[in-house]
């Protein structure tokens, strides 16, 4: 029998699961770009292994904490997660033979918290309560992670590993899939590490590309970018996006612009991209959606926008895609045609 061997035996081989994160399709969103004449593009990041954008963070932490030495066989990653990191880390740390312990906020959907439990993670669940609250998960998780012997903290919102994984990475793919001919990027920041990462190196090779931050209700950075202040307003049920502070990470953010997506417009686009698109999307990929589409429509036609589709619905299935819940919220779907972003389309 012939030895194993660590390398791919070609290229479609991938090694092992880090190698199969990334490289994500970029699709035409084709429907909506014949509405508006002007191409919106995602990248599909609920196609990576552990179904989103954040398995490109946790490839990312884990191997610069590994190279740095922080982390060795047997060890413990410990996360303050809204899910998403926390699930990329488990399965990744499960290749790798590492244990996982999660801090999550109270108020994130019951999926994403069974995921994280069948990943074998263990997993504490904290008040939703402001960053200024020392019992806020972040400040948690960093205790929990300064308590336990072989632990190494994540910390996705200040570890620049996020950020600059996605400028070598996300960046690049984006640039290529184009073929070099972008003249939008539009995404909402939980970290901020994709849009600080993408938006980063394309402005490096693309002078010319506006990079616009999409920003939910209730999150500090439409005020932020627009004009240097952090006031926030109103609220938002959409899940792992929303920031109150500037992270290390989105220090690194090229940003041009910031435009706000209400709840309402999120849900449209959410039930859109399923009906019309056969796209199940979470709701910040479809947030990052319609604002692709409006910064596509203040552009000529014939333009290229390019989001991100962070995550997959079907994490989502007892909320935005739940006829009760949506009624309770008042965001039950009205449009049949795209009249929710403001045009005729
Ligand atoms: N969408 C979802 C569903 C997420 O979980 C996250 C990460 N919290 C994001 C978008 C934002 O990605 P980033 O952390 O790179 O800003």
């Amino acid at each position: 029998m012939k030895a194993q061997q660590d390398a791919p035996a070609s290229r479609q081989l991938k090694a092992d699961l880090f190698d199969a994160v990334g490289n994500t399709p970029l699709l035409r969103i084709s429907k909506l770009s014949a509405a508006l004449g002007r191409t919106i593009a995602g990248k599909c990041e609920h196609l990576n292994p552990g179904g989103s954008v954040k398995d490109r963070a946790a490839k990312f932490i884990i191997e610069d904490a590994e190279q740095t030495g922080r982390l060795s066989p047997g060890g413990v990653i410990v996360e303050g997660t809204a899910g998403n990191t926390g699930i990329a880390l488990a399965l990744l740390g499960n290749v790798r033979g590492y244990r996982s312990i999660f801090v999550t906020p109270d108020d994130q959907s019951q999926e994403k918290i069974d995921l994280l439990r069948l990943y074998g993670a263990e997993v504490r669940i904290v008040p939703a309560v402001p960053f200024s609250n020392p019992n806020n998960y972040y400040h948690v998780a960093k205790r929990i992670s300064a308590d336990v012997p072989g632990a190494v903290f994540a910390d996705q919102f200040d570890n620049p590993a996020n950020y600059s994984g996605h400028y070598g990475s996300t960046g690049p793919e984006i640039l290529e899939g184009c073929d070099g001919q972008l003249d939008a990027f539009v995404a909402a920041c939980g970290t901020g590490g994709t849009f600080a990462g993408v938006s980063a190196y394309l402005k490096s090779r693309l002078p010319a590309v506006r990079t616009v931050v999409a920003d939910p209700t209730g999150s500090s950075l439409f005020a932020y970018v627009k004009h240097g202040s952090m006031e926030a307003e109103g609220e938002s049920t959409t899940e792992g996006i929303g920031i109150k502070r500037i992270t290390e990470n989105f220090r690194h953010a090229v940003a041009d612009d910031a435009l706000r997506i209400d709840d309402r417009t999120m849900v449209e686009m959410a039930h859109y991209l399923l009906r019309e698109e056969g796209l199940l999307l979470g709701g910040s990929a479809a947030l990052n959606v319609a604002a692709a589409a409006r910064v596509a429509l203040a552009l000529p036609e014939g333009s290229t926008v390019v989001t991100i589709l962070c995550d997959g619905g079907s994490r989502y299935l007892s909320r935005l895609f739940n006829e009760r819940w949506l009624a309770e919220n008042d965001l039950t779907p009205r449009c049949r045609d795209l009249t929710f972003l403001g045009t005729a389309g």
